[in-house]
């Protein structure tokens, strides 16, 4: 594997084939079994245990992107996050996690940790002294999201490996916005990798799906949980993720390079305050940004000047669909005050720069040139 390493596109087109030994067809059968012959096998096969030939290939595509020993696929983002944290964290364990933090994640800390008897720590910032200052006697594991949502900060993913290396603490992070195109934190020395599937792996809002990479040592942890936590994903989505999976680096390179034309547009319009992308000189982590990523990614944030009704803005939107979920091929707006973001009150909302008058955008593969149209149009419309 070493000796011949594939190249991104090579990985997404053709590693973790499933081989159609019978008929030699070019794309991976279907097992649907839930039930596989237990005499004389190396491997006793059911789906819960994540080893359906379609589960066990399909993982081995997505730990060679991640350049990871191993993989697995889950039924959700959350039933891998949720099943990564419970397999290294037990009663009387801590855990330090980023303040901006993806909400279904920040639910599940704060809903379940306490019925576990796990500690958290949310940090007061994205910074590695923000981290360190968090970690207490019985921290276990740190856990970050770069870029975040939804101001695209960006953690320092070697300094985060270091400082957990330096005090024997697993580092895990939530490579979703960025994804393996554009970000591989295993190699600035992160432990473990994992992903909403449902995002840019799918990346045609039709698969709900979720994976974790890491070492072989981590993973058999993982794997012993998750057997028992039962999140697994259905053998026929498993397909279905392993085709969408084929153009995952076409998708993104395109996407990205959209949104690095759209950020810029975007800030020298009159009617926008502020743009919010990695990308962008103008960002404050934008060195940083350039030495962890190889892309910076295809979502963005910006604010419409206050003269300008948000809402209404998105509602005259033609071609961009207004919706929640990112990461879709189709570009997509929202506001995170009203979705990702509600629950927080204003004042929480003030403290993290978070205004009423940010847009999020995911941002598709359409032709860059359609996308300013619409949003020109939609900017003139808002305005009377
Ligand atoms: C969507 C998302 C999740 C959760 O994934 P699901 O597939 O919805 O369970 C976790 N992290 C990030 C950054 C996400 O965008």
């Amino acid at each position: 594997m070493t000796k011949n390493k594939f190249g991104l596109n090579t990985i997404c087109t053709h590693t973790g084939e499933v081989k159609d030994e019978q008929f030699k067809g070019v794309v991976s059968p279907i097992y649907l079994s839930t039930s596989y012959e237990f005499l004389d096998v190396d491997v006793k096969r059911y789906p819960r245990y994540f080893n359906t030939p379609n589960q066990e290939h399909l993982s081995k595509k997505i730990a060679a992107l991640e350049h990871a020993e191993a993989a697995m696929i889950f039924g959700s983002g959350m039933a891998a996050i949720s099943t990564m944290f419970l397999a290294f964290l037990r009663q009387g364990d801590h855990l330090v996690v980023q303040n901006t933090l993806y909400g279904g994640t920040l639910n599940f800390i704060k809903e379940e940790f306490p019925k576990y008897g796990i500690e958290y720590t949310f940090t007061n910032g994205y910074k590695v002294e923000d981290f360190e200052a968090a970690i207490q006697p019985n921290t276990k594991l740190i856990h970050i999201e770069t870029p975040s949502n939804p101001l695209m900060t960006i953690t320092d993913i070697k300094a985060i490996a270091k400082l957990g290396k330096s005090k024997g603490i697993l580092t895990s992070i939530d490579n979703t916005f960025a994804s393996p195109v554009n970000q591989n934190p295993m190699d600035l020395g992160i432990d473990m990798v994992m992903h909403s599937a449902t995002k840019y792996f799918g990346g045609h809002s039709d698969i709900l799906a979720g994976a974790v990479a890491s070492s072989n040592e981590h993973m058999e942890r993982i794997w012993n949980v998750g057997k028992n936590l039962g999140g697994s994903l259905s053998d026929m989505t498993v397909w279905m993720l392993e085709r969408s999976m084929k153009t995952l680096g076409l998708r993104v390179k395109a996407q990205t390079k959209n949104a690095m034309k759209l950020a810029k547009w975007l800030e020298k319009h009159p009617k926008v305050s502020k743009v919010y992308y990695p990308g962008l000189k103008s960002h404050p982590d934008y060195k940083l940004a350039k030495s962890q990523m190889s892309g910076f990614g295809a979502m963005l944030s910006f604010e419409l000047t206050e003269d300008l009704d948000a809402l209404l803005f998105q509602k005259e939107l033609k071609l961009i669909k207004s919706s929640m979920s990112l990461a879709g091929v189709e570009s997509t707006m929202l506001s995170p005050y009203l979705t990702s973001h509600a629950l927080l009150s204003q004042d929480e909302r003030d403290a993290i720069g978070l205004s009423n008058q940010l847009i999020r955008f995911s941002v598709g593969i359409e032709d860059t040139k359609d996308l300013k149209r619409d949003i020109e149009q939609a900017i003139n419309s808002t305005k009377h």
